[in-house]
């Protein structure tokens, strides 16, 4: 087995949502004393939402699941990557994108992972570009993928429905209002973009008890 690792790192003041906290990683121990008796550790503040990391339905609905109430199976699973990296800075991801870039029978996409592949996921920086001019899900494609009844949805960028509200937070409605877990900031490699579809995708979320996202590690295995 292989698995080709479609995260993004996390580090002391990596590129995060602007909106979120920024990302503080202190070494509270360290090797520098030079004998037996050291140790090395971080302190790490951040929110929920850093990093690769899933949304639960809490993240946007009142009384919504939490990260903690969803089966682990839910995030293995089959996955389709639409290859949209021809799209434009600030770009709505419409339902004729993602038609003309997943399989045509409407039913195959039943229970699968849609993987959308902008390209931003390379342009990751603390740039105006990438916080607020990424390629974006629309509502008008989220109910596309919702009506296809897919299992999950994911993006290369910090937001699947870009920067801008109410506009985001209406993505996030539909998909999250029908239990479509989200995933956010992934990474594809030529690679993995390369791999045969659909694939087996891995997304296990940290067990953060009752928050409304958790922290992940997305791969996908290849034979
Ligand atoms: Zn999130």
């Amino acid at each position: 087995m292989k698995l080709i690792d479609l995260s993004q790192p996390i580090w002391n003041h990596c590129p995060n949502c602007p909106t979120h906290p920024l990302v503080r990683v202190e070494v509270i121990a360290d090797h520098s004393a030079q004998n037996d008796l050291t140790w090395h550790m971080e302190r790490l503040e951040m929110a929920s939402h850093t990093g690769s990391h899933l949304d639960a339905p809490l993240h946007k609905m009142p009384g919504g699941k939490s990260i903690s109430q969803m089966p682990l199976e839910t995030f293995v699973g089959q996955a389709f990557i639409a290859d949209l990296r021809f799209l434009a800075a600030d770009q709505e991801i419409t339902p004729a994108h993602l038609q003309e870039a997943l399989p045509q029978e409407p039913q195959v996409l039943g229970d699968k992972i849609i993987l959308l592949a902008t390209g931003w996921g390379q342009k990751r920086a603390r740039t105006d570009e990438w916080f607020y001019h990424a390629p974006f899900l629309g509502r008008e494609a989220a109910l596309w993928l919702v009506e296809r009844k897919i299992r999950g949805v994911g993006i290369d960028h910090y937001s699947v429905g870009g920067a801008l509200e109410p506009r985001n937070g209406h993505t996030h409605q539909v998909l999250l209002g029908a239990e479509v877990w989200i995933i956010e900031e992934l990474k594809f490699s030529d690679e993995a973009l390369a791999v045969p579809q659909p694939a087996r995708f891995w997304a296990l979320p940290i067990n953060l008890k009752d928050h409304s996202g958790a922290w992940c590690r997305p791969v996908l295995e290849v034979e």
